[in-house]
């Protein structure tokens, strides 16, 4: 009989050549557990995901009240759904005036897509503006707007009319003109080996696509949800994007995104053609139910408010001859060391002794660290132990 990973490697499609092949049985809190019961410290979230830990119990509580109720009942934007009404609710009431109108997708980079129909209807106008090493999704239009071509070969041709600026670089700002329908942006570069920005550049980006009449788009999908230390990172910059993209962290670890607009710009959507922009499953009542609860967790507990503590205590612990730089904000972090084999013999050792890290698409020679929010000062301290120790054996 073949094994799960022989099966993994059989019959699902395989996204890379050196997969990490870790079988997990089941994962609770700030743990995943393989079959032989053997504790990993998760410090990637999934990939900035469960920012609330693993099967949060008012998560599973929400999913299974509604199990009983119903599943998959028709397309997106017909039925009058109550999760889906709720969660829009609430995430709305934390969101500023002109972000009032929530489209739910399933993912990151369907709601990239959305957002960038949506900017193309409400302007008129169809250049796209995008960054260097920017990744807001895998699809055509997302990977159009990718800020990286090795990750382009063999896809082409992609949309047409999109331009590339250097992050928080100001000159470029100039390339944003009135031809322009959107700036898409990372609050913080993610997959860039984590950049932020300065409140400065971002402030003038919003004057300057204020100026030309073209939609900023925050793509929030990695740092979301209290993840920066706040609910969502545009607060730390005083600013209100047009358009705000979420996923990730959104769904208490259920599959969920969505973009988030003025009720003015979302109605572009609704005639002229309508049904222009549909999904069968975008806002899946499962999916917002348990998203709801995540938020209402993040929020009753002000979860974002605990995280510049941790994050301060990660930069203290976290000194080592091999460390050039921790970057990042609140829980998202990236450690730069010399090389790529370094990253990737220190990310394997880290796996070996129970602690989950991972590098960046964009930039290899970063380790990658956004735990759960969750995470106490003891898993910090322990975490950073084995970063360090496996950091000399490298
Ligand atoms: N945007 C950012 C900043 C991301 O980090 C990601 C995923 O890593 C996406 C978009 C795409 O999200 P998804 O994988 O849900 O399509």
């Amino acid at each position: 009989m073949l094994s799960n990973r022989q099966l993994f490697l059989h019959n699902l499609a395989q996204t890379s050549s050196t997969p990490r092949l870790l079988e997990i049985e089941r994962a609770e809190g700030l743990y995943l557990y393989d079959p032989n019961g053997k504790p990993y410290l998760d410090l990637v979230s999934g990939f900035a995901v469960s920012n609330i830990g693993h099967r949060h119990p008012s998560v599973i509580q929400a999913i299974q009240n509604q199990l009983d109720k119903y599943l998959h009942l028709t397309v997106y934007g017909e039925f009058v759904q109550t999760p889906q009404v709720k969660f829009a609710e609430k995430l709305t009431a934390h969101l500023p005036s002109s972000l009032k109108s929530v489209y739910f997708t399933n993912s990151g980079a369907e709601a990239t897509e959305g957002a960038l129909k949506l900017a193309k209807k409400y302007t008129g106008r169809s250049k796209i503006i995008s960054c260097n090493k920017a990744y807001h999704g895998s699809t055509h239009g997302a990977l159009s707007v990718m800020g990286n071509d090795y990750y382009k070969q063999g896809y082409g041709p992609l949309l047409p009319d999109v331009e590339f600026i250097t992050f928080n670089d100001q000159t470029d700002l100039n390339k944003i003109d009135n031809l322009t329908a959107c700036v898409i942006i990372e609050s913080i570069q993610g997959e860039a080996g984590i950049r932020v920005p300065d409140t400065d550049y971002i402030r003038k980006l919003k004057v300057k696509c204020e100026e030309v009449g073209c939609l900023l788009i925050f793509d929030e999908i990695q740092t979301g949800f209290g993840r920066t230390g706040k609910l969502f990172c545009f607060e730390h910059y005083g600013i209100t994007p047009d358009v705000l993209l979420l996923a990730k962290g959104m769904g208490g670890g259920m599959p969920i995104g969505a973009f988030v607009a003025s009720k003015q710009v979302m109605d572009v959507l609704k005639d002229n053609p309508i049904l222009g922009h549909i999904t069968t499953f975008g806002g899946h009542p499962v999916s917002c139910a348990a998203g709801l609860a995540s938020l209402i967790v993040i929020t009753d507990e002000e979860l974002f408010n605990t995280v510049p503590k941790k994050e301060a205590l990660f930069r203290d612990l976290l000194i080592h001859p091999k460390i050039r730089e921790v970057r990042g904000k609140g829980l998202m972090l990236g450690i730069q060391l010399d090389t790529f084999q370094q990253v990737e013999s220190a990310s394997k050792l880290c796996v070996e002794k129970g602690v989950i890290i991972d590098w960046f698409l964009h930039c290899d020679n970063t380790l990658r660290i956004a735990p759960p929010l969750t995470i106490t000062e003891k898993e910090i301290r322990f975490a950073c132990k084995v970063i360090l120790d496996v950091l000399d054996e490298i």
